[in-house]
């Protein structure tokens, strides 16, 4: 009899086709690790298929779930799209989704931030947010400005543009040295503020100030790039040295963005507005792919004084209706409910339950900022002796490089919780 989880196919066929045909993140193909079936998710839990096995999530889905699946409001708001329309184009059209979330994004984003461009994903609001501040100074005749600066350590997407200023040493596209655009990269920025480092930074966009477009760099904590976390104090000195050498100034908020840190934006750690602001992950609630990209008044100008006054972007899904009245939802449902309380109750929770790993044979350093736990270790993870010893505890977790690391959803109980930060030690443990 078939299995009726997976719609007539058994969870072996499943995984052999998925094997052969389906490419995942940064996977080879044919595929070499099994993944986990995943039936259903509801809360904070990932029900796998065949056996219904529940895992508590510490992942939100690459930090975009952040108030747990299946959650009835966002499928409400869903439902009710899908009953109007799913899609329309957005040329020459436009509807009250995408109009409303533009206007929530600008009130609660930090403060000049006033034009939004809804991008389909968090690497193509990152390609938008270069080709507006490469446009702005070709549009006021400064075509030379066309290189980014960017400190190492980061992680801005995997399309062309972010791949270039993504760290470019021990990162995922080491491979395209030679081929990416050449950024200029200052040394990772370190965790508390040394006035050494700053005058580095204040030294580069000095330097290279003719040529700079822009500073692009994730606010305060550094995601995929090796889950760093740095003094804000360094974002008000990219600030005065950017406007100090007509450099603009973007932000990518992608990861950090809607409460992760413990402020609405990382940027507010600083109280530093930046010129162009990308956003992504957590912006429809994890249902939808989706993501925007902010910018001042003074940057939209400069490209509408520019020889062709347009930015030159039009996804097909460009502010597809669905996605836009989920995050509108997710927007609600973040500033509703008390979120900086939600998040500082994780924040404690994995103080207290990743406290204990500071204590275990080759582990370096614990953090947490945020719901944002952080474990790393003296050496290269096995990451399927990792995964196993986490799955074990009931705990989704996906530990890379020398990283196990957890961003649960806001809404995880202090239970779950509990278990997560287990799991997060068991995984250092036997990584
Ligand atoms: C995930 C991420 C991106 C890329 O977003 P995608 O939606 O995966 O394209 C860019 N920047 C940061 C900081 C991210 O965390």
């Amino acid at each position: 009899m078939p299995d009726p989880h997976v719609s007539g196919l058994s969870v072996p066929e499943l995984l052999e086709l998925d094997r052969r045909h389906v490419w995942h993140p940064y996977g080879p193909m044919p595929g070499r690790q099994e993944p986990l079936v995943v039936e259903s998710a509801s809360g904070v839990r990932l029900r796998l298929a065949g056996t219904g096995t529940e895992l508590i999530d510490g992942m939100s889905s690459w930090w975009s779930a952040i108030h747990g699946y299946n959650h009835p409001a966002l499928n409400e708001a869903a439902r009710d799209q899908l009953g109007r329309m799913s899609h329309v184009m957005f040329g020459g059209l436009t509807h009250e989704p995408a109009v409303r979330l533009a206007k929530r994004l600008v009130d609660m984003s930090p403060e000049g931030l006033e034009h939004v461009f809804l991008a389909d994903s968090g690497s193509v609001s990152v390609e938008v947010a270069v080709k507006m501040c490469l446009q702005h100074w070709r549009s006021l005749g400064r075509p030379g400005k066309q290189r980014l600066l960017t400190w190492r350590g980061g992680y801005h997407g995997d399309t062309w543009q972010p791949m270039s200023v993504c760290d470019p040493e021990g990162g995922m596209h080491e491979l395209w040295q030679g081929v990416l655009q050449r950024q200029v990269f200052a040394d990772p920025p370190p965790v508390a503020y040394e006035e050494s480092y700053a005058d580095q930074l204040r030294e580069l966009i000095e330097r290279h100030a003719d040529e700079l477009a822009a500073v692009i760099v994730e606010p305060v904590v550094q995601g995929a790039g090796g889950m760093r976390f740095h003094s804000p104090a360094y974002l008000r000195v990219l600030r005065e040295a950017c406007d100090a050498h007509d450099v603009l100034l973007v932000f990518d908020e992608i990861a950090t963005g809607f409460g992760r840190t413990g402020t609405l934006f990382a940027a507010e750690h600083a109280g530093v507005t930046p010129d162009v602001m990308c956003v992504g992950k957590a912006l429809t609630g994890g249902y939808m792919t989706m993501a925007a990209t902010l910018c001042t008044a003074r940057v939209a100008d400069g490209i509408s004084r520019g020889e062709v006054p347009v930015l030159a972007h039009g996804p097909t899904f460009m502010g597809n209706p669905l996605a836009a009245a989920v995050a509108c939802a997710s927007i609600d449902l973040l500033l509703g409910q008390g979120w900086q309380t939600e998040v500082k109750r994780v924040e404690t929770g994995l103080r207290e339950g990743l406290a204990p790993a500071a204590e275990l044979p080759g582990v370096r350093d614990v953090r947490v900022l945020g719901a944002i736990g952080v474990v790393q270790l003296d050496h290269e993870i096995d990451m399927s002796a990792a995964t196993r010893a986490a799955v074990r505890e009931g705990v989704w977790l996906r530990p890379f490089r020398d990283l196990v690391y957890t961003m649960p959803p806001y809404v995880t109980g202090d239970a779950d919780l509990a278990r997560i930060t287990a799991a997060v030690c068991a995984a250092a443990r036997e990584g």
